[in-house]
């Protein structure tokens, strides 16, 4: 979001206004305008500022249009606002024109009398004939014309026109950026598309398979609901109010509905807050009375959510910082129901989510709403919310392109999840090609006939294949798919997506469904790993400077037993019924971690039963490898865990000191780095030494290039997302041991990621 801009005015000794403080601040501005996905909006802002510093009536920004031969209104204050995106004028054409043609300041106090003058009867600058216009342009590159006007009795001084010519040359850099994207629109206002006409390609990194097309909603950027400059057209009275409150209540029931029915985790708390407010005699309440004593219904929705806004911003504690999310969500909400034209443009329904710095239960929130597919602007494909994004079958991607920021909300959008590439404004046979592609795509489903009971190589060679968990609704599949049991259930899942605590008896009841869905088979718990890049939304946590090394997974756990004990409590009670309850501890970084975990397991195990509560008395106790500091230690933690997983995404982490979640480094979090191989090759000779089972659970254990080689090192346990695993039996039935041996041995021989790479079919840098 971006920041609020201050406008300080402060006068120098000569009672003038200062210019220099207005530079700073302008300084500012670029951070607003980078940050912003709607360069509209951005110019809206940057006018009101220019318009206050420099104490002038009216501020405008016209741009040059696609032939650099027009200039169009883009922005105003003080003019009239319907002007914007329909007053036009020719290069050389009014004072304006001038300005921008001869690449000059134009100032004159007496504008109307100037013979260049041009007129616009409705755009109401009568009164304002004091003028100046500086040229926006970079080098020779005409960009558009900065413009302020006074009333007839402040003249503008030269002092004025530098302050402003200074202004004008930060914003070039700005917008001759995005300029390149932008087109004036044909005619009306309204938001600055992307290029008319052409479809653009931007490469991205594949995120969550399949394809999904619809109109662009830019989302956690622009000005909020709360503080919109854009003025605000009267009406509505408290009746209307009361109606838009009952539908928002309406349709919120209905979203909690679908939530309910496939995702039962995150069950109605997401929106629970949402229909108390709904409710609450000071929150809409206020509304309505401030309607009753006459304010337009829009008005007082922004009034009392600003009020509420800043009350809860304010407030140290997260979980009340986190309500300015609900307040916003829903005073759009009812901005929407009070006028139903802008709804379409507020709701994700069908629409292609580009956003960055979502929180899971953000992504669940407009999934519920009809999200049909996600544009991340920041992080990695290993960071929960892309792992969410797959759970939930949300095509994505994640693009870091700077030409993201000035897209449009609506602009048409085509995400292909398969290969990272996202088409802006994607031409009908682009649309074609992906709507049969689509037609045509076998569901993971859709396989299940011919999955086998048990996985072997081609040689004969055992192989268990489990499945990993985030939402209880991949269980079936899972079941489907004849996966052998639960390797990896992300317990964090249900904690991540809601927006408070699940309490013992929630946990219990959600874990007692996963164990019910694989009737027989082992299931596997992590405890919770949160913390790092897996933040509570609603958990103060404090900052941390490297979260990644910070308090998270079981060092959280340790830190908050109550929490730890609750879990533990919740997952052994579930238990009681499994053929095999297996519980393993995230990040162990020493023996003394895991005997300190395994004793709030047994301590629990005790609790339980002094109580007369049913649960597994004896569950399995392993760990995730996922620190190098295990590797050494490997003989002494086998001889005391019941088994081990290694959960390459952190341990290539790690091992490397990349952020697994950080694409600026993705070149240098290589899974196939000797270190790394040599590393993994050391856990799997030590747990078979001391006859532990060993799974490989990081999402290195489902990419094609790295089979041979992990099942050549002794691998015998996967567990995979459960859509991969018809692909990863059908090519563990090609593999020969033999041979997948061999390469094993030579790959651990070469010390250069190069020449694995090439040992593998890799390119050479890490994809
Ligand atoms: C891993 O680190 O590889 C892993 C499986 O755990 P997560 O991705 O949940 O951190
Ligand atoms: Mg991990």
């Amino acid at each position: 979001m971006p920041k609020p801009l201050s406008a300080r005015t402060r006068k120098s000794a000569a009672g003038k206004p200062d210019h220099l403080d207005f530079l700073c601040d302008v300084g500012e501005l670029t951070a607003v305008v980078t940050d912003s996905a709607d360069l509209g909006a951005c110019l809206q802002r940057l006018t009101t500022l220019v318009a206050q510093h420099l104490h002038t009536a009216v501020c405008s920004i016209y741009l040059a249009d696609d032939s650099g031969q027009s200039l169009v209104l883009r922005a105003t204050v003080g003019l009239n606002p319907a002007a914007v995106g329909t007053t036009r004028l020719k290069a050389g054409e009014g004072l304006a024109g001038q300005a921008f043609k001869e690449l000059r300041p134009v100032l004159d106090n007496h504008a109307s009398r100037n013979p260049q003058f041009k007129a616009f009867p409705a755009i109401g600058e009568e009164p304002f004939d004091c003028f100046l216009a500086v040229p926006i342009h970079r080098g020779a590159a005409h960009i558009g014309v900065l413009c302020v006007q006074r009333r007839r009795n402040q003249p503008f001084q030269t002092e004025d026109a530098k302050a402003l010519q200074t202004v004008a040359s930060q914003l070039a850099g700005l917008i001759g950026n995005v300029q390149a994207l932008l087109a004036q629109p044909a005619a009306g206002g309204g938001p600055l598309p992307v290029r008319r006409g052409g479809m653009r390609l931007l490469r991205g990194q594949p995120v969550s398979g399949g394809s999904a097309t619809g109109p662009a909603l830019v989302v956690a950027a622009g000005p909020s609901p709360a503080k919109t400059a854009v003025p605000e057209p009267a009406g509505g009275t408290e009746a209307d109010l009361a109606r838009a409150a009952e539908e928002t209540a309406r349709q919120i029931k209905d979203l909690q509905d679908r939530i309910a029915r496939r995702l039962p985790e995150a069950a109605s708390l997401i929106f629970d807050a949402h229909l108390l407010m709904l409710h609450d005699d000071g929150f809409v309440g206020e509304m309505r009375r401030l309607a009753r004593a006459g304010r337009p219904a829009r008005t007082a929705v922004r009034e009392v959510a600003a009020k509420y806004t800043a009350i809860f911003a304010a407030s140290p504690q997260a979980y009340l910082r986190e309500k300015v999310k609900d307040i916003e969500d829903i005073a759009q909400r009812l901005l929407a129901n009070l006028e139903p034209a802008a709804r379409r443009e507020e709701s994700a329904a069908g629409s292609i989510v580009i956003a960055r710095d979502l929180y899971p239960s953000d992504i669940v929130r407009r999934w519920a709403e009809g999200a049909k597919g996600f544009v991340l602007t920041s992080g990695g494909v290993t960071t929960h919310v892309a792992i969410l994004a797959r759970s939930l079958q949300l095509p994505a991607v994640i693009a870091d392109a700077p030409e993201l920021a000035a897209v449009a909300p609506g602009t048409p959008l085509l995400v292909d999840g398969d290969t990272g590439n996202l088409y802006l404004q994607p031409r009908a046979d682009v649309l074609k090609r992906f709507a049969e592609g689509e037609r045509t795509r076998t569901t993971a489903h859709q396989r299940a006939a011919e999955m086998r009971d048990s996985t072997f190589t081609r040689d004969g060679e055992r192989i268990t294949l489990r499945a990993n968990i985030n939402l209880l609704g991949e269980v079936a599949l899972a079941r489907d798919l004849k996966a052998e049991g639960i390797g990896l259930y992300r317990t964090e899942f249900p904690f991540l997506i809601r927006t408070a605590f699940p309490t013992e008896e929630e946990q219990a009841a959600l874990y007692a469904r996963l164990v019910a869905g694989m009737p027989g088979r082992t299931v596997t718990f992590r405890t919770l790993d949160v913390g790092g890049e897996k933040a509570l939304a609603y958990f103060n946590q404090g900052r941390e400077a490297n979260p990644e090394l910070g308090l998270r997974s079981i060092r959280f756990c340790f830190r908050h037993p109550d929490i730890f004990t609750a879990q533990v409590r919740a997952i052994l009670r579930a238990g009681a019924t499994a053929k095999v309850l297996r519980v393993m501890f995230p990040m162990i970084s020493s023996l003394d971690e895991f005997r300190a975990a395994r004793q709030v397991v047994l301590g629990c195990a005790e609790a339980l039963r002094a109580e007369g509560i049913p649960h597994a008395a004896h569950p399995a106790i392993g760990m995730m490898i996922e620190l190098p500091a295990v590797v050494e230690l490997i003989d002494a933690f086998a001889a005391e865990a019941d088994f081990f997983s290694v959960g390459t995404n952190d341990f290539v982490q790690y091992m490397l000191g990349a952020d697994r979640g950080n694409e600026l480094v993705a070149d240098a979090y290589c899974p196939h780095h000797p270190a790394v191989l040599r590393a993994l090759a050391q856990v799997v000779a030590g747990a078979a030494r001391h006859g532990k089972e060993l799974t490989v659970c990081g999402e290195m254990a489902h990419r094609p290039e790295y089979l041979p080689l992990l099942v050549g090192l002794g691998v015998r346990t996967f567990s995979v997302d459960p859509h991969h695993l018809p692909d990863m039996q059908a090519r563990l039935a090609a593999l020969d041991l033999t041979q997948a041996q061999a390469l094993a041995r030579e790959i651990l021989a070469d010390p250069t990621i190069a020449g694995i790479a090439r040992r593998l079919h890799l390119p050479a840098k890490p994809a």
